[in-house]
């Protein structure tokens, strides 16, 4: 059985579609994917040995090493044209993961992919402002907590009207707060724009507990009285307002 995280993100995989996991450790997801009939095939990239071989492992002892293929290598790299519908990266920060993103666009790997699967630990607003900027269409946004943690799912299609659809979708004007566009596209890309549209307790939880963190990291700041300090100070408080009152 899948992990409650792992789980939302098989969900959001279109049925039919064969796809790459990259950064995939044990290989779990493809695995599950291609046991449940929800990908007829998988690839699994791996960066690093040991969990590399954890993948090959876990593959074989799945009996389904004819159609999981296990790949060693950075990223988008072990991708050749057209080798998959859709590709998965979970379970790193947002900088990497979007790092990961923009070399595989770089690298021509993306142009045939259609759909993507994110679920960032850390940096979220990173891979909201990457998926803009490449022009995918956000189409889906899960929160959910597993084992007293927060996870967030964003997925993500090619679309002809990527534009536009982002366009109206990082427009703040449906919060009820009265905000520069440049404040609100901030705050969207960290809170997420569909989230935001439906917020749930598990949203809320989150920026509760930031805004908790953000607190004492302004209580620190205080402590040690240079202006550099108190500019920052102020800085982080206007932020956290901002979220409260969002909340
Ligand atoms: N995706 C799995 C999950 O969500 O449960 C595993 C997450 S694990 C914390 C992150 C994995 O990404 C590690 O196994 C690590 O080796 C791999 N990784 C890190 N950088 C990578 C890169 N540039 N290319 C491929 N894999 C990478």
């Amino acid at each position: 059985k899948l992990s409650k995280r792992l789980q939302s993100i098989a969900d959001l995989v279109t049925p039919g579609s064969r796809i790459a996991d990259i950064g995939s450790d044990h290989a779990l997801l493809p695995v599950y994917l291609v046991q449940s009939g929800r990908c007829p095939s998988a690839i699994a990239g791996e960066l690093n040995k040991g969990p590399w071989q954890a993948a090959v492992r876990g593959v074989a002892e799945a009996g389904l090493a004819n159609v999981i293929d296990v790949r060693h290598g950075d990223g988008m790299s072990v991708l050749n044209a057209g080798d998959a519908d859709t590709v998965t990266i979970a379970g790193m920060g947002g900088s990497l993961m979007s790092m990961i993103l923009e070399a595989g666009w770089q690298g021509g790997k993306l142009q045939q992919v259609k759909e993507l699967v994110l679920q960032p630990n850390v940096g979220e607003d990173l891979v909201r402002r990457w998926l803009v900027e490449r022009r995918f269409a956000l189409q889906n946004e899960i929160i959910m907590e597993e084992d007293g943690r927060i996870y967030e799912v964003l997925h993500a299609i090619k679309a002809a009207n990527a534009d536009s659809h982002n366009e109206a979708l990082y427009d703040s004007s449906f919060l009820p707060l009265k905000l520069t566009e440049s404040a609100g596209r901030k705050l969207l890309y960290a809170m997420g724009p569909l989230l935001l549209r439906e917020p749930s307790a598990c949203l809320v939880r989150k920026w509760q507990l930031e805004l908790a963190k953000l607190e004492r990291i302004c209580g620190q700041m205080l402590q040690s009285d240079t202006s550099e300090a108190r500019e920052k100070e102020a800085a982080f408080r206007q932020e956290m307002n901002l979220i409260g009152e969002v909340l």
